[in-house]
């Protein structure tokens, strides 16, 4: 019996086509392995009765050769992606037991063309960390361990949930979402694929709003091929979304195993940090002479405003979040805490209802924006980032095709082991991500070694706007020097 659960979407897709099994199957074989994963937490919401009720729909539809190009294939969906009927929390207490009566432009498409949806994926509680340790439900198991130990480690964040089941083999791929690096994190943690696509490729239209400037919806999945094929779906205008572009989606797959040779790749000089471990500078190395090997030509480059870019992040994006959490008063969604006066219910409901990361969140958030206070922050900080796209733009126009960069500064950590006493050392793992969010570009981590531990690690590789399929043309070349990586099963 062919194994259900390790195959790629792209064989996946092969095989319903040829009916070699159905989708019936396929996604039972991956609701059985959801079951066996609990110990992971990777999934909020299991939706059995749901996934196959689509799948047995979507057999009908192959059946008479009509499927979609994700007929059958099964993913799990981040709990930010407002799902119609289905609870979405964004895992913060503050939104209960919400169930939407209406569902994601992006999810809409996945299903429109085919996937069946297995479940809800954990995250950061509305989407902030990186390490999936704030979430209400807990925090998310990697399925990674460092060799000779049983330590359990954060898959990052804040899309923990949805590498962790990728990783894991319990969905074939999932939906995330990246502000500041929340795709190509946990993509690197868990040595699987993600993609953060230029900002307006995919509607953010029924997406629990964080710092919504810079939030972008993308893929993760466990090869460079079937990001492409989730993207396709998943891109797109929609009217619903004014920052959406109107632009054709191109096929990204055919920009897979396309020549880059005499491409231009840029070597930032400035994300060479003090006291980066050897192991990732030796990847970077590595990777740069995968692509050279490939024909890409490297160039080093300068990006000189990298250095502002985590703290201005730092000001936007809780800036924007303090603002689009104001919706959550205790009167439209989930969580009400009564008080006195209605005042008193407002304070009660978030006090309770919001984590702790998030009330930082919303403190700091409100007073880069007060008044007095406004100028020298928020101000300075959208400056800033002006600087930083600029810089970027500086290079494409001198011919750079693309930048490669490490995707974080180290590998997995342990689950409780960083950012207890000071929230900075939590974000500092964004340092290498944010400054794309900033600039509104395309980024892609592939996984691309491991270090001495035996933990993946990932590359990035940063684009063009709405270049993405540089970055597949690429990110495949990385793929198949550095070879794919599998944890170990112990759960
Ligand atoms: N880790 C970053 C933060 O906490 C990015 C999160 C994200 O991309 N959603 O803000």
């Amino acid at each position: 019996m062919t194994d259900l659960i390790s195959m790629t979407i792209a064989e996946a897709r092969n095989g319903l086509a040829n009916k070699s099994f159905t989708s019936l199957e396929l996604t039972d074989a991956h609701l059985a392995a959801i079951e066996a994963a609990r110990a992971l937490n990777a999934f909020v919401l299991e939706t059995p009765d749901k996934a196959r009720a689509m799948a047995r729909a979507i057999d009908a539809k192959i059946a008479k050769g009509e499927g979609g190009p994700l007929a059958g294939i099964p993913l799990g969906i981040k709990d930010l992606f407002a799902t119609k009927d289905v609870r979405t929390t964004a895992c913060s207490k503050i939104l209960g037991n919400f169930v939407p009566p209406y569902e994601s432009t992006v999810t809409s498409q996945l299903w429109r063309d085919g996937a069946v949806m297995l479940g809800k994926l954990n995250n950061d509680e509305f989407a902030m960390g990186s390490s999936n340790e704030t979430s209400c439900f807990g925090p998310v198991v990697n399925p990674w361990r460092r060799e000779g130990s049983n330590t359990s480690l954060v898959p990052g964040g804040s899309s923990g949930g949805s590498a962790s089941a990728v990783a894991a083999l319990l969905c074939m791929g999932a939906t995330a979402t990246d502000t500041g690096g929340s795709i190509r994190q946990p993509a690197a943690f868990t040595a699987t694929v993600g993609v953060k696509p230029t900002y307006g490729r995919c509607s953010r239209w029924g997406i629990v709003a964080f710092a919504s400037s810079l939030d972008q919806a993308g893929p993760i999945a466990r090869t460079v091929r079937d990001s492409a094929i989730l993207m396709r779906s998943m891109a797109g205008h929609d009217p619903k979304d004014t920052t959406s572009v109107d632009r054709a989606v191109p096929d990204y797959e055919a920009a897979i195993g396309k020549s880059v040779k005499g491409m231009k790749i840029g070597i930032p000089k400035e994300y060479r940090l003090d006291g980066m471990p050897a192991e990732v500078e030796k990847l970077w190395t590595e990777g740069a002479a995968w692509l050279k090997a490939a024909g890409a030509e490297l160039v080093e480059i300068s990006l000189p405003h990298t250095k502002y870019a985590l703290p201005a992040y730092y000001i936007v994006a809780p800036a924007e979040a303090s603002s689009n959490l104001a919706r959550y008063d205790g009167v439209r969604y989930g969580l009400r805490v009564p008080g006195g006066s209605i005042g008193e219910m407002y304070e009660n409901t978030r006090a309770e209802g919001f984590g702790d990361e998030v009330r930082r969140r919303v403190m700091i958030g409100t007073y880069v924006l007060s008044a007095g206070y406004y100028d020298a922050y928020y101000l300075r900080a959208q400056k800033v980032r002006t600087l930083i796209k600029r810089d970027f733009e500086d290079c494409f126009a001198k011919g750079v095709n693309a930048i490669l960069t490490p995707a974080t500064p180290s590998a997995a950590f342990g689950v409780g082991e960083k950012g207890g006493a000071d929230p900075v050392e939590m974000y500092l793992n964004d340092i290498f991500t944010v400054t794309v969010n900033m600039a509104g570009l395309p980024g892609i981590a592939v996984p691309a070694g491991k270090d001495a531990q035996g933990l993946p690690l990932g590359l990035q590789l940063i684009g063009r706007p709405f270049d993405e399929e540089t970055l597949f043309s690429l990110g495949e070349v990385v793929e198949q020097a550095a070879g794919r990586f599998t944890p170990e099963r112990w759960w």
